[in-house]
């Protein structure tokens, strides 16, 4: 059973004394970590390790400052798959003596516990260790699955319980460190990491990281590769690897301009640079927000900026989530929902209101979708992930639901207010880590308590703890899709042919909205009489692939280059045996590594035996260029067994 140890009153008492570091870092059980952070505190670790790519494996130490609140008790870390070599405690803090350690049972979601007793007076412990090749927050690349093709890559990606796997550490969200490292790489590697560094540093394999801020073990994080740098602006930058570093830098151009527009609404950014690593497209996520280096995907290398959505987002992460952390994963949407609010509001300022209302609509038709899926419990805001992977939590309830609920309280406050009141929870929480109780008491004591007649109007318990939606969530729409709607209406009805269709305005979300509606009506029953009509029949499968080849030859979707349009046309070409685009689909799965491409592809060839079929035939091949994460998820799409 899941229990707080405090209630929402002692909670905000709590909160507000600030100083109490130790009794409110008590405040929540985080099933997803042996540590036991109450008796035993990380609060900094020093990294050295060897790159060594010929045996995919990290190799050195980690030296951990400890805070002993009950100096009676052991160290509890969390591992996966490392190899502990020996451990060694110091307390003066520079002579080390050899210590003792034990690891306990490997359980499938969280690793072992390393147990390390403490002698009296220790304050640092040195872990000598290295990582597995199968590690699951690394990825290793050989040359070939790069941009370059001739130098190897590594990346990590932490979260949400994967620091464990390459660095020995307490990997709670609750607990915040800061960190060095000294990272040793092949001489013609760059090594980058989520710390300050000297982005003009000479290349000599030997790189040095230090990261000042106390931040959260799922926000470490280290790419070595050929990489080259591009200043964007005074505090931002990007890295790529040397053939796609032009494309970036002028996909990526707005993103100084991206952070005055958060930091007027939001307040200063914290964390000195800006600077956006463009990773080689096995990365299974969109993007990682690391802070001061975000991760990316080069997926969103559109050539017109059209989703740079995703800079938005990451940059947003620079308060929602790295600032201001989520205490447990069940409290992920505190991160993730308030990132999709201001990824909103900075895209707006940016880019005009009509993209905002694009992008809004998008995620409430993606959310409805998601919520028709899932099971009730997974629709709930403060997901009950016990005895769970934390990775299944991430679907678009904690992004979308949450984002509506902001959006809620944004429209029934005001504007003005819910910004003050944003502004001020960055603030009151920074650098630190709390749990949906503390922001739901904070909301009531500094907006709710302030305004009751407005507040009556916002279910705050439906919108946290029911699942589905309330029936006052708001519905955000969008004129310009209104307009594409009767645009593509009139195709479908034969009015116009598909080159007739007036599109040269049409931006990559309006597009979008087309194939979508498009599908939608494909997949719908026709008749003269209305969606009603007891004699509606479906459209036969030779109807539906003559309208897919109009539109294919009017708009090339098969040879789209961007990413976003070109996996919503391969989905509607599996979902209606469209088969010209088979190539481009095997195509595009041996080359993309992003699993919210990856997976719907795969769930939707899957559906049917020969799709299946095609499907592990094209898995075969692209299984061992994919990141532990993306295999993780598609072996259990394809029910895949090793062969
Ligand atoms: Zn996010």
């Amino acid at each position: 059973m899941y229990r707080f140890l405090h209630c929402f009153g002692l909670g905000i008492i709590i909160v507000l004394a600030t100083h109490m570091a130790n009794a409110q870092e008590k405040a929540a059980q985080d099933f997803h970590s042996y540590a036991d952070p109450g008796t035993v505190r990380v609060k900094h670790i020093d990294l050295d390790w060897d790159v060594l790519f010929d045996q995919k494996i990290l190799k050195g130490t980690a030296t951990l400052t400890v805070d002993r609140i009950s100096p009676d008790r052991p160290l509890i870390l969390d591992t996966r798959d490392l190899n502990i070599e020996k451990v060694e405690t110091s307390a003066d803090g520079r002579s080390f003596s050899p210590g003792t350690f034990a690891i306990g049972e490997s359980d499938k979601f969280l690793g072992a516990p390393l147990t390390i007793p403490l002698p009296a007076n220790a304050s640092r412990v040195r872990i000598h260790y290295s990582t597995s090749p199968g590690a699951s927050g690394l990825q290793w690349l050989e040359p070939a699955q790069t941009a370059g093709k001739k130098a190897p890559f590594v990346f990590t990606q932490s979260e949400a319980i994967h620091a464990r796997s390459w660095i020995p550490l307490q990997d709670t969200p609750q607990v915040r460190v800061t960190y060095t490292a000294r990272v040793r790489t092949p001489g013609n590697l760059l090594a980058v990491m989520s710390a300050e560094h000297d982005a003009n540093t000479t290349r000599d394999g030997d790189y040095s990281f230090r990261m000042n801020q106390p931040i959260p073990s799922y926000l470490i994080a280290l790419a070595v590769g050929d990489l080259r740098f591009r200043s964007l602006g005074p505090r931002t930058g990007v890295y790529a690897e040397p053939s796609v570093i032009d494309r970036a830098a002028s996909e990526l151009s707005d993103t100084e301009k991206m952070v005055v527009a958060t930091e007027r609404v939001y307040g200063p950014y914290r964390w000195g640079r800006y600077d956006i690593l463009v990773l080689p497209p096995s990365f299974p996520y969109g993007g990682m927000e690391n802070p001061r280096l975000t991760f990316a995907t080069p997926t969103i290398l559109a050539g017109d900026k059209s989703l740079v959505s995703l800079v938005a987002h990451e940059l947003a992460h620079s308060w929602s989530g790295n600032l201001v952390t989520n205490a447990t994963w069940r409290d992920f949407w505190l991160n993730e929902g308030f990132t999709t609010y201001l990824e909103r509001r900075i895209l707006e300022v940016v880019y005009g209101r009509p993209r905002e209302e694009m992008e809004a609509a998008l995620g409430l038709r993606d959310l409805n979708e998601e919520i028709a899926a899932l099971e009730d419990r997974d629709e709930i805001l403060h997901i009950d992930l016990k005895g769970r992977d934390p990775d299944e939590g991430s679907t678009d309830i904690p992004y979308e639901k949450g984002a509506l609920f902001l959006r809620h309280l944004e429209q029934t406050f005001g504007r003005a207010r819910f910004d003050q009141f944003l502004k001020s929870y960055f603030n009151h929480f920074s650098f630190q880590s709390i749990t949906t109780e503390q922001f739901v008491a904070y909301l009531k004591q500094n907006l709710l308590d302030k305004y009751p007649a407005l507040a009556a109007k916002v279910p705050v318990d439906e919108w946290i703890n029911k699942p589905g939606l309330p029936a006052t969530a708001p519905k955000p729409t969008s004129p310009a899709f209104a307009q594409v709607e009767r645009q593509a209406q009139r195709w479908l009805s034969h009015d116009v042919s598909a080159t007739r269709i007036p599109t040269n305005k049409w931006t990559t979300q309006e597009w979008l909205h087309f194939l979508k509606f498009v599908q939608d009506s494909l997949a719908a029953p026709v008749s003269a009489g209305g969606p009603a009509d007891a004699s509606a029949t479906q459209l036969s499968e030779t109807e539906k692939i003559k309208l897919m080849s109009e539109l294919d030859r009017a708009f090339h979707f098969t040879r789209s280059g961007n990413s976003e349009i070109a996996f919503q046309w391969l989905l509607m070409s599996i979902r209606n045996a469209y088969e010209p685009a088979y190539p481009r689909l095997e195509e595009f799965l041996l080359s993309v590594g992003r699993r919210k491409f990856i997976k719907p592809l795969y769930e939707e060839l899957a559906k049917t035996p020969d799709g299946k079929e095609r499907a592990l035939t094209i898995y075969r091949r692209a299984r061992s260029g994919h990141h532990p994460i993306a295999v993780a998820t598609i072996d259990e799409v394809l029910k895949w067994r090793a062969e």
